[in-house]
């Protein structure tokens, strides 16, 4: 099944076994940076370290019997599922209730394996973010459409038209020409009034994240006053499609634009990062001292290149995150245990001490700076 909205995570969520583990199985499948055979590689190599989690776990034998018979189920799975179109795979099994749910899903997730009580959603929440729920508005001097524009769908919300009264060319008199002239004037102020309404209806009713516009150029400044300002805030850009085009014309331009949004929002994040750096400001680059940051609670902003991953160490007793060769934990001088991917557990040591979390598409220049940094908060 395809993954698109909520309540596909909110129907997972209330998924809970009292006698069983639940597998929570993430992918990345994006051929566009990977063969199918370097993404089963990939997948071998993540199943075997979850073999040995599994060995070491501490959970009774039944539990630990199904969750390798749900890693055998992968396995199986992934032949075929692997191949398909979706830019990453999550699988959620819990075989002991005969519990599975495959979904393709439309963005990379961080390949990983949760054994927990319930499926694991956070890599679902976290797509659902960067795919905002878009209205598409667009308007000429007869007729408005909206679309809804989420994970790459688009779908037609409503439509309207307006009955224009005929201008009548030549003759008559100069008189009756203006009337009509204002006559057409005051109507079409009545179409883009009603349009603009609706617009706002439609944000009220379905909790969109922001809307685009497209009309003809000369009507942009007639428009805009019409839009109520709870609305206006939520304008990302504008569209050059027009109510007449197919709804794929507008679903093209539209994800063209949100790219060009993102890809400007991520610059200016890193930019400012890099000038503060500089500065020797509240910043700091590198995986050492952004994970030395983060165990100091300082992190504001956790910024990190897309894809990027490193293995690391973790100190059980203090709950912190270190580099490789961190063999003991400097702080209570403990053996730390090896992490496939401390990158990983950093962004979600992040997110539970409500950092924020910008992830930045390579090439960019965080490159330059280890892939990782991040803003610090101001001392209090
Ligand atoms: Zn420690």
């Amino acid at each position: 099944m395809k993954f698109s909205n909520r309540s596909q995570v909110e129907s997972l969520s209330r998924f809970r076994s009292e006698k069983f583990l639940t597998l929570s199985f993430f992918l990345d499948t994006d051929k566009r940076r990977m063969s199918k055979k370097e993404i089963l590689v990939s997948a071998k190599s993540l199943l075997a370290d979850a073999r040995a989690r599994l060995e070491a776990l501490d959970a009774a034998k039944e539990k630990k019997q199904r969750l390798s018979a749900d890693l055998d189920k992968v396995q199986e799975l992934l032949v075929k599922e692997a191949g398909s179109n979706g830019a990453g795979l999550a699988v959620y099994s819990c075989s002991g209730e005969n519990y599975l749910e495959i979904l393709s899903l439309p963005e990379a997730p961080r390949n990983r394996i949760v054994f927990d009580r319930n499926p694991y959603v956070l890599p679902l929440t976290q797509i659902l973010d960067e795919y905002r729920r878009l209205v598409a508005f667009l308007i000429d001097r007869r007729e408005a459409k909206w679309y809804a524009v989420a994970m790459g769908e688009i779908t037609l919300i409503d439509e309207m038209k307006s009955a224009m009264p005929k201008m009548v060319k030549g003759g008559g008199e100069r008189e009756e020409a203006r009337r009509i002239e204002r006559h057409v004037e005051a109507a079409l102020q009545e179409h883009y009034k009603k349009a603009a309404q609706k617009t706002f209806e439609i944000f009220k009713k379905n909790g969109f994240q922001g809307f685009v516009l497209g009309c003809p150029d000369n009507l942009a400044s007639e428009i805009e006053p019409h839009l109520h300002p709870y609305v206006r805030e939520r304008l990302r850009g504008w569209l050059r499609a027009k109510p007449a085009d197919a709804p794929d014309v507008v679903l093209k331009e539209t994800q063209a634009l949100e790219r060009a949004i993102k890809k400007a929002d991520e610059e200016a994040v890193v930019k400012r990062f890099a000038a503060e750096l500089e500065k020797g400001g509240r910043a700091c680059s590198g995986l050492k001292d952004s994970l030395k940051a983060l165990s100091m609670g300082e992190i504001q902003t956790l910024i990190v290149t897309k894809y990027f991953s490193a293995p690391g160490r973790h100190c059980v007793h203090c709950d912190l995150l270190y580099t490789e060769d961190e063999i003991k934990c400097p702080s209570c001088d403990r053996k730390t245990d090896p992490v496939l991917d401390v990158v990983d557990e950093a962004i979600e040591a992040a997110m539970r001490r409500d950092a924020q979390i910008r992830h930045v598409q390579p090439p960019s220049r965080l490159d330059h700076y280890g892939q990782i940094g991040a803003l610090l908060r101001f001392k209090s």
